[in-house]
């Protein structure tokens, strides 16, 4: 591995408003296509892999990206929690994460998760490919846009990428897992589980998963005009739930360790399938026309 460092640029989190133009990768060597967001485990994939430290306008992601190849794709890998697990999920730097992808070139954005299932023939192990998300994440730096001036209000009926959905269920399906192609994730702030009360509630709004770190990741992902997939592995029936029992941190991570392989699977074929790393002039899905008309207070990375 070649470490490499970034020159920082903007200014700290709190003033995002004022961000600047951005950080760029450096060297085409430290250039990718598809980025991941997940754990560390993930990354031990690629070839030829290099560390690259970014900092953003928004201050530090979680750790540093780590770029290699993969059958010829270039992949950005970003551990969401950090080293050793370090971060929450209220305190991940969704806006340093997202941006510091954005700005080694990524614009498909792969985001494997934990979640607890809502439905009770969706156990551990089952893959959830949503197409919606709730919101009720709260306190957390939820927009890039947060400076007074031009305000930016981007469309998010439709918070997930077509494309990158598409493939993720395929390779699901061709890996011979469980994958149930549609449904709500809905995001509570944790780092607590859901009372049973709140977890009865969310079943009966009709939701199907539950997890705590996929919002504001998908909206920022929006907000920098980038294609997201959250790639949703079910580690527990929650809380409220037919045979559900009061959900541990341990059998998360048990479940979770378990199905590593499996994800892994998944998602190294579907990085290999995903669309072409066009331009965003000849991108066709919508996640890239988010910004298209709107004036913007800075300009995003490249
Ligand atoms: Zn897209």
């Amino acid at each position: 591995m070649t470490p490499s460092t970034e020159t920082p640029v903007g200014s700290s989190a709190g003033t995002g408003g004022s961000a600047g133009t951005g950080s760029s990768a450096g060297t085409s060597s430290g250039r990718a296509e598809i980025g991941v967001i997940g754990g560390s485990g993930f990354y031990e994939f690629l070839t030829d892999s290099e560390r690259i430290r970014i900092t953003t306008p928004f201050g530090d992601p979680s750790d540093d990206v780590v770029i290699g190849d993969l059958e010829g794709r270039r992949v950005a890998f970003l551990t969401r929690h950090g080293q050793d697990h370090r971060f929450p999920p209220h305190r991940v730097n969704y806006r340093a994460n997202l941006w510091a992808l954005r700005s080694v070139g990524v614009r498909q954005v792969l985001a494997p998760c934990a979640v607890g299932s809502l439905k009770p023939d969706d156990g551990p192990g089952t893959v959830v490919v949503p197409d919606q998300v709730v919101d009720r994440t709260w306190g957390r730096d939820h927009t890039v846009y947060d400076g007074i001036g031009a305000v930016v209000h981007v469309g998010f009926s439709d918070p997930y990428c077509p494309r990158g959905r598409e493939v993720v269920i395929n390779a699901g399906r061709a890996a011979g897992q469980k994958v149930v192609d549609a449904g709500t994730l809905v995001v509570i702030n944790g780092p607590r589980f859901s009372s049973r009360a709140e977890s009865l509630w969310h079943q009966q709004a009709g939701w199907t998963v539950v997890g705590m770190t996929a919002m504001p990741e998908a909206s920022i992902a929006r907000e920098l005009a980038m294609c997201f997939t959250t790639i949703a592995l079910v580690t527990d029936l929650d809380a409220g739930v037919e045979g559900g029992e009061s959900v541990t941190h341990e059998e998360v991570f048990k479940v979770f360790a378990r199905s590593l392989n499996t994800l892994k699977t998944v998602l190294q074929s579907a990085i290999v399938d995903m669309p072409a790393g066009e331009d965003d002039a000849s991108a066709t899905c919508a996640c890239r026309r988010a910004l298209d008309g709107l004036i913007l207070p800075f300009a995003l990375p490249t």
